[in-house]
């Protein structure tokens, strides 16, 4: 049997929120657990609103790149103090911002932001939360492997709001995810982005990551998909807007 955890933004958004994921993937490890994780929250906004200062003003990006340093250095911090997994988070951090910094340039050199530049930028911070929380299930016990979605949803062409192609990524998580769960290894899946057949970077769109938790859960398949987010159930109306905002029963 195999189950489909996936954690939002919220979820991962702190050192205690992450220890809390564990803790609820511990409870579920004979139920077989692939999870999928979105960035920590505010981080993809931040990354899109770097991709567009980086356009207009060069300083703007540098306070943008040292924020995102200092939100997941705090994350790291408050789950590993120091020792083999926080140098190795943190050096994680250190490569992927400079190759965030380095596209951030080109973008502001070019004064040109393609839709495909902005899914590498926006790509990040999946990237980011995905290696944080696998370390993290592995500080805590479990063994646990963090897997890049760009080989393993396959999507078409159309950047900012890609649709998987089934049958190609059925291929790639029954190759890549099946056999870790049958070796007890839990898979930290980023949700939100994946590749064309080239290997382009791509993203599903704003909220996405549930989309990737369906189709990973769709394919596997799953007995259960299960969306673990800050708000109890389905709302009827979103409650930032609305605070009437009543749940669905
Ligand atoms: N991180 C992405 C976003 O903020 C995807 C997601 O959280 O579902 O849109
Ligand atoms: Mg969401």
């Amino acid at each position: 049997a195999m189950i489909v955890m996936k954690f939002g933004g919220t979820s991962v958004g702190s050192g205690e929120r992450i220890r809390g994921l564990v803790e609820r993937v511990r409870e579920r490890l004979p139920r077989g657990p692939v999870v999928v994780v979105s960035a920590l929250s505010g981080v993809t906004d931040l990354l899109i609103r770097g991709a567009r200062e980086s356009q207009r003003r060069a300083e703007a990006v540098h306070e943008i790149v040292t924020l995102l340093l200092e939100r997941h250095r705090d994350v790291i911090q408050s789950l590993f103090t120091s020792g083999p997994q926080h140098a190795q988070l943190m050096s994680h951090l250190g490569l992927v911002l400079t190759e965030l910094q380095t596209i951030y340039t080109g973008v502001q050199y070019l004064g040109e932001l393609s839709p495909r530049s902005l899914d590498v930028i926006a790509a990040c911070g999946e990237r980011l939360s995905c290696e944080i929380v696998a370390a993290a299930l592995e500080a805590g016990g479990i063994t646990a492997r963090g897997v890049d979605a760009r080989g393993l949803l396959v999507t078409d062409e159309a950047h900012g709001r890609a649709q998987p192609i089934m049958d190609e990524t059925a291929l790639r998580v029954r190759e890549l995810l099946r056999p870790l769960v049958a070796h007890d290894v839990v898979p930290v899946v980023p949700g939100f982005i994946g590749s064309t057949r080239d290997g382009v970077t791509t993203t599903l769109g704003r909220g996405g990551s549930d989309w990737s938790a369906a189709v990973i859960g769709a394919l596997l398949p799953a007995e259960e998909i299960q969306i673990w987010t800050d708000v109890d159930g389905l709302l009827t109306v979103d409650p930032r807007l609305i605070p009437a905002a009543r749940v669905i029963s």
